[in-house]
C-alpha cells in the first residue's frame, strides 16, 4: 500500500474543447511521481500539479533510451461510473518490460494505486461522451545524470493523463496499410515484446514512408525471414482466411502482448470461433487474397480497439479487403469491446475495474 502525498494545483487549468480533442494533446491539472533510488527502493509516492521535468543534460535516458511505457484508458459509464478495462494486464507487461530493460520492478497493487488515485483526482477531466475516455499514460525514465552505458540507479515513475477523443468521428473507416519492404521493427531476442520508446524511434522511417505513398500505417514483416507478419504500426494484427482466425504467436519475443489482442482472441473463442495464434507468411496472405479467401483483416490496440484494414500494398501489388468495407467480425468485436468498456454491454468476462 502507497502512502501517497498530495500536492493540489492551485490554478485549475481551463478544459479544452470536448469536441476537438484528438489524441494525447491535453493533459489534466495532476500527475503521479515516484522515485527510485538504489537501497531504498521506489519512495515518495506523490500526486502534484502537472509540471515539467527538470533534468540534466546527462541524465541516462536522453542518451540510451533506458525507459518504458504502458497505455490504458478510464471511461465513464452512462451512469457516471469511472472504470479502466484489465489494467491488470498492463501493470503485468509494466513489469515484464521493465525486466527486458534492467528496470526495478514495482509491485503490482502500488501501481493499481497510483493509476486509481490520480485518475479519481482528475475525475472532472474524464469525457462523458461514449467513445470519449481518459488515457493514461504510466512510463518510467532512468534519471542518473551520468554518460556510462549502464542500467542506472535511479528512476523515476510518472503517470500522465490526456482526454482524449472518439478514434473514429465518422464511423470506422478501414485503412490502407503499406507491407514494409525493408526496414524492421523488432527481432527475436530484442526487445519487441516490450513497451519502449526504442522501438518506436525504429519504426518512424518506416511509417514516414508509407505516409507519403498515402498509406495509413505500416505491416511489420519479422525481421530475420522478412516473411512472417509481424503487427501493424502499434496494434496487433489478426487475419480471416478462410474462416480462420489468425493472429501472430507471441512465441518469438518480437511482437508486443497487447492486452486488446488478448481480449479479442477470448472474445472470439468464447463465440465459438476458432483463433489460432502461429506464424503467417505475407505469401500465404498473398495467396488468400488470389483465391478470394482474405475475408478480414484489422488490427487490435488501446487508442482504436478495432482497426479494419481495407487494403494491402505489398511490393506494389495491392489486395483489396472486403470490398475495403469493415467486416462481421471486426464490427462484432468493435461493438462488443467498446460496450463492455463504457458499460454498455454486459462485462460476463470481468474486465473492468471500478474507480471509486
Ligand atoms: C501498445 C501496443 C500495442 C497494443 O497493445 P494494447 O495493450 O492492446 O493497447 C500493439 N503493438 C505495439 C507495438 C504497442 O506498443
Amino acid at each position: 500500500m502507497l502512502n501517497i502525498r498530495y500536492e493540489y494545483t492551485t490554478e485549475k487549468k481551463v478544459k479544452p474543447d470536448y469536441s476537438k480533442l484528438g489524441f494525447g494533446k491535453y493533459f489534466t491539472d495532476h500527475m503521479f511521481m515516484m522515485d527510485y533510488t538504489e537501497g531504498q527502493g521506489w519512495h515518495d509516492a506523490r500526486i502534484v500539479p502537472f509540471q515539467n521535468l527538470s533534468l540534466s543534460p546527462a541524465t541516462a535516458v536522453f542518451h540510451y533510451a533506458q525507459e518504458m511505457f504502458e497505455g490504458l484508458k478510464a471511461y465513464k459509464t452512462a451512469d457516471g461510473k469511472i472504470q479502466l478495462f484489465r489494467p491488470q494486464k498492463n501493470i503485468e507487461r509494466l513489469n515484464n518490460t521493465n525486466r527486458r530493460m534492467c528496470i526495478p520492478e514495482i509491485d503490482p497493487d502500488d501501481v493499481l494505486q497510483a493509476i486509481k488515485a490520480v485518475v479519481k483526482t482528475d475525475e472532472d477531466w474524464i469525457p462523458e461522451e461514449e467513445g470519449k475516455s481518459l488515457y493514461i499514460r504510466p512510463f518510467i525514465i532512468a534519471t542518473d545524470a551520468m554518460l556510462g552505458v549502464h542500467p542506472s540507479h535511479s528512476y523515476l515513475f510518472c503517470i500522465i493523463l490526456s482526454p482524449v477523443g472518439a478514434y473514429y468521428a465518422t464511423g470506422i473507416n478501414p485503412v490502407k496499410i503499406y507491407v514494409e519492404p525493408e526496414y524492421v521493427r523488432a527481432v527475436k531476442g530484442g526487445t519487441g515484446f516490450a513497451k519502449v520508446g526504442g522501438n518506436y524511434a525504429a519504426s518512424l522511417k518506416g511509417q514516414e514512408v508509407a505516409e507519403k505513398l498515402g498509406y495509413a500505417q505500416v505491416l511489420w514483416l519479422d525481421g530475420i525471414h522478412h516473411k512472417y507478419i509481424d503487427e501493424v504500426g502499434a496494434m496487433n494484427v489478426f487475419f480471416v482466411i478462410d474462416g480462420e482466425i489468425i493472429t501472430p504467436t507471441l512465441e518469438n519475443g518480437n511482437i508486443l502482448p497487447g492486452v486488446t489482442r488478448d481480449s479479442a482472441i477470448q472474445l472470439l473463442r468464447s463465440w465459438g470461433y476458432k483463433v489460432s495464434e502461429r506464424l503467417l507468411s505475407i505469401d500465404e496472405i498473398r495467396e488468400a487474397a488470389d483465391n478470394g479467401k482474405l475475408d478480414e483483416a484489422f488490427g487490435t490496440g488501446t487508442a482504436a480497439v478495432i482497426s479494419p484494414i481495407g487494403e494491402l500494398n505489398e511490393a506494389g501489388k495491392v489486395m483489396i479487403i472486403n470490398e475495403g468495407k469493415i467486416g462481421p467480425i471486426s464490427q462484432r468485436l468493435y461493438n462488443n469491446l467498446t460496450g463492455i468498456q463504457w458499460g454498455t454491454v454486459e462485462d460476463t468476462m470481468g474486465w473492468t475495474v471500478a474507480v471509486d
